[in-house]
């Protein structure tokens, strides 16, 4: 038995990625998982995964950017296990690009999914977790939000919002629920396909080159569940040693 085994944890994004490393990561602890995304069909390939490996996992196709697609997939989770112990905003987008491209459609998206989907999650999940009197919230914002370098000007916006959003969370429900932020920096994952701007890519796969695996931020997430329910964990910076 331990801090997470029969935990009821909600992870949006788990299609590929951290998401995904996390849901197979929490699967191996005894964690109960709903598990939402856009692409349905990888998410049900990796709930029958985790179930031959002996994990109890569920999926409900979910789009962050949608309000009642959050509430739909809070309510499933919650129709399936009885309550919900944790969600973990992890959808994200990253078009990274020079401000003076322009490319509004990209920065709006970003906004929409990285922001508004991580807000969309607190508003489906906050009253639940007031009702039952405790829960936690787990935010993905990135070493971008901690400083922000050419391209990533937008991205760094909406990661400086998460931790901004996080941090007042905490300050106005942290008595009963748990809110905790993960940074990582560079990390094998599918964000880069996200890119359109050939200059940005190009700059990116030098810089993916030292990425450290997925695994290593669902062990910090793990970390941050774990703790005993007078413990909450503000946040988790993981860096790759191979790309300080
Ligand atoms: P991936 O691209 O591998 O995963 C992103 C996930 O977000 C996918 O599962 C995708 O699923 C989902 N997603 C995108 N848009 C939506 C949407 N509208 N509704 C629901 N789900 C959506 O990237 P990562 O695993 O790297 O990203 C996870 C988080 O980690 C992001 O918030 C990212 O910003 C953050 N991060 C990543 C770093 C890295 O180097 N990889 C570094 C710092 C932070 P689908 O397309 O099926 O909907």
């Amino acid at each position: 038995m331990n801090d997470i085994s029969n935990k009821v944890v909600l992870i949006t994004g788990a299609s590929s990625g951290i998401g995904a490393a996390t849901a197979r990561h929490l699967a191996g602890s005894g964690a109960r998982l709903m598990l939402g995304a856009r692409r349905g069909d990888r998410l049900e390939q990796l709930v029958s995964e985790i179930r031959e490996a002996g994990g109890e996992a569920d999926f409900r196709e979910l789009d962050v950017t949608d309000i009642e697609s959050m509430q739909a997939f809070v309510a499933a989770a919650r129709e399936s296990y009885g309550c919900i112990d944790v969600i973990i905003n992890n959808a994200g987008v990253m078009p990274l690009s020079k401000l003076e491209a322009l490319k509004l459609d990209e920065w709006n998206r970003m906004i929409d999914v990285n922001i508004r989907g991580v807000l969309h999650g607190i508003a489906a999940a906050l009253p639940l977790m007031q009702s039952q009197g405790s829960g936690q919230v787990i935010n993905l914002s990135s070493i971008g939000g901690h400083s922000v370098v050419p391209t990533a000007a937008v991205y760094s916006a909406t990661k400086f919002a998460v931790m901004a959003i996080s941090e007042g969370l905490r300050q106005e429900v942290g008595g009963n629920i748990r809110v905790s932020v993960i940074s990582p920096g560079v990390t094998e994952s599918e964000l880069a396909d996200t890119i359109t701007d050939a200059s940005a890519r190009e700059a990116m796969k030098s810089f993916r080159a030292g990425a450290m695996p997925a695994e290593a931020i669902a062990r910090a997430i793990a970390f941050a569940i774990a703790q005993p329910p007078d413990v909450d964990v503000s946040e988790i910076i993981v860096r790759p040693t191979a790309s300080p």
